[in-house]
């Protein structure tokens, strides 16, 4: 074959598996489903095709980007103990680093005192 042919024919592969990979990116859940039993991993609730939408996938690094296809980060969770989870986490974000964010705000405004005192002694030096 010659060679715009081959090239033709590989980009047409190349889009197959672009549009392939896309699509497997979509449907995590479908993936999850057919990869996890369908159980709640929290509450141990046992779900099937009448209450199926009920279940939902968790992903266990919260990023919703991350869909390993071996399933690594999906936990199936039914829709009360996926909100558990998260609730959980804003909890824990709202309570735990009151102290921290306050000490990294303070952080934020010394540097500008610090360049106040900077500029001043710049001003200082050129006006000598
Ligand atoms: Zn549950
Ligand atoms: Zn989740």
């Amino acid at each position: 074959m010659d060679e715009k042919t081959r090239k033709e024919r590989a980009r047409r592969i190349l889009d197959q598996e672009v549009s392939a990979r896309a699509g497997r990116r979509g449907g995590y859940r479908e993936q999850a489903l057919r990869l996890l039993p369908w159980v709640c991993g929290s509450c141990g609730r046992d779900f099937e095709g009448s209450n199926l939408a009920e279940l939902t996938v968790h992903h266990k690094d919260h990023d919703h980007t991350n869909n390993p296809p071996d399933g690594s980060n999906w936990e199936l969770l039914c829709h009360w103990c996926h909100d558990n989870e998260h609730s959980r986490d804003a909890v824990a974000d709202a309570s735990a680093p009151a102290g921290p964010r306050r000490a990294r705000r303070d952080d934020l405004q010394s540097p500008f005192a610090g360049l106040d005192r900077l500029l001043a002694t710049d001003t200082d030096d050129s006006d000598s």
